[in-house]
């Protein structure tokens, strides 16, 4: 018997979650003493509801990834005729499943025409990680093992374990466990609004670019293995990097020899408008990390696609590479993510992100004229509003992330999930979205900007 049999009350749950359940990125002690968790109960389209029966707009798509909205039955049939056909089986013994040939076949296809290879894993942060162990084995087996190093930007995220946080720049997590590992360095972020200073945003990004050239230069080339960056900043807060950023920096890693990693974990398959990030930027990659949109969310996987040029030289040369997860290529995950791609395709779903991101857009910037509100920017639908004291300045409330917590609570009570990076309120609703639901969550956003807004002059009243 467990709780599920119990048919408890939301008071109840809340009780036995602060009892038992740790969460994810969370200061226990002040979730405890504002009263414990929302419980989410059910969902459909890109609509949630919680315990106590609200209705609430995910205008995130749960943790940016149930692009195809929630309640799709196809997926969950999918999953239930694998299960009944064959729950699981390893790929690791010479063995493969029919759905993880068929999924890596799928994605090789979504690819550029030089990357035909595809490793499975469980979610973004081990993506990342495979990564960093197939990159430094390719280099060690090149001859250049000192070709080690990895070159990222601050505030970027790329996961959570040791190595995917070592990759990511942000400070905060640097700051617990010993982080980053020795191998990791960071550079500044093409972030125009918050950095940018009194440059345009063209000569910001390419000064911004030049650092990763500053860095490698001062590194050595030949210790330099490879460069990652989100083509969009996601959890560092939407940062959509100015045009020149990203040719500068396909530039760069070429010249040096440096190998380009675009984590599509966010805007992979269709966040931007078009099926991958590096598409929308003109980004060349020789990987490719990607989970989230993969299955939209609807099981846990992971994928690293890369290049012939890599993979034929480790399977040339490298005899067997000592890394896998049991549930590397997971039957019922692949075939989940197979009818994910199948109505993201059969849908038009990723076209729909392009036909839509101008309406997206031109109603989210109706709130650049609130006072709290400092720049407002989106590409495909992905979207971002810089709460700021100073509009003019853009100086920041002190302590930064303080204002958007709490303008994240007051969008919760008016019935809107958008999440707060900072004090910058980001939004990445689900794919199927309509006009009016547009309309609906950027008036509900304004309403929670309004009540932020009477909060802070509380404050400095
Ligand atoms: N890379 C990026 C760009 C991400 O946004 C995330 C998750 N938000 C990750 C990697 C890590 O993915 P996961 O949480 O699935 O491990």
């Amino acid at each position: 018997m467990t709780l599920l049999d119990k048919n408890l009350n939301p008071v109840e749950l809340v009780a036995s979650d602060t009892a038992h359940h740790l969460h994810p990125f969370t200061d226990h002690k002040s979730l405890h003493a504002e009263g414990g968790t929302r419980i989410i109960t059910h969902a459909r389209g890109a609509w949630l509801w919680d315990a106590s029966g609200r209705k609430i707009l995910d205008g995130m798509a749960g943790l940016w990834c149930v692009n195809i909205g929630y309640g799709r039955s196809e997926l969950a049939e999918a999953a239930y005729r694998q299960m009944l056909d064959l729950p699981y089986y390893n790929t690791f013994f010479k063995t493969a499943t029919v759905p993880s040939i068929a999924l890596a076949d799928k994605v090789a296809s979504l690819m550029p025409d030089h990357i035909n290879r595809v490793f499975f894993v469980n979610d973004g942060s081990e993506a990342n990680d495979t990564i960093v162990r197939l990159v430094r084995h390719y280099f060690q087996l090149k001859g250049q093992p000192e070709k080690s190093v990895f070159i990222s930007r601050r505030n970027a995220y790329h996961g959570s374990t040791m190595a995917s946080a070592s990759l990511g720049g942000m400070a905060a997590m640097h700051g617990q466990g010993g982080l980053p590992l020795p191998g990791f360095v960071h550079v500044d972020q093409p972030y125009w609004f918050g950095e940018g200073g009194d440059l345009d945003p063209e000569a910001f990004g390419l000064k911004a670019a030049r650092a990763v050239e500053d860095e490698i230069l001062r590194l050595g080339p030949e210790n330099v293995a490879a460069f990652i960056g989100e083509p969009v900043q996601g959890a560092g807060g939407v940062i959509i990097p100015p045009d020149s950023y990203w040719p500068e920096i396909n530039r760069i890693c070429r010249k040096y020899g440096v190998l380009l990693i675009a984590d599509e974990v966010i805007c992979g398959f269709g966040r931007t408008g078009k099926w991958f990030g590096f598409e929308t930027y003109g980004i060349e990659p020789d990987i490719v990390p990607m989970a989230k949109g993969l299955s939209s969310g609807y099981l846990p996987i992971g994928a690293v696609a890369i290049s012939d040029e890599i993979c034929d030289f480790v399977i040339e040369n490298g005899g067997e590479f000592f890394h896998g997860y049991t549930y590397s290529g997971h039957p019922a995950a692949c075939a989940v993510a197979l009818e994910n791609i199948r109505i993201l395709e059969d849908e038009k779903l990723v076209e729909h992100v392009a036909d839509i991101a101008p309406y997206f857009h031109e109603k989210l910037m109706t709130l650049a004229d609130h006072p709290l509100v400092g720049e407002v920017r989106s590409v495909g639908l992905l979207g971002a509003c810089e709460l700021v004291r100073d509009k003019a300045t853009r100086a920041r409330f002190d302590p930064v992330g303080r204002v958007g917590l709490a303008c994240r609570d007051h969008c919760f009570e008016n019935g809107l999930i958008m999440r707060s990076c900072g004090d910058t309120m980001v939004l990445s609703p689900p794919f199927p979205i309509t006009r009016d639901e547009v309309d609906e969550m950027v008036d509900l956003a304004r309403a929670a900007f309004d009540s932020t807004l009477e909060d802070v002059k509380a404050e400095l009243a």
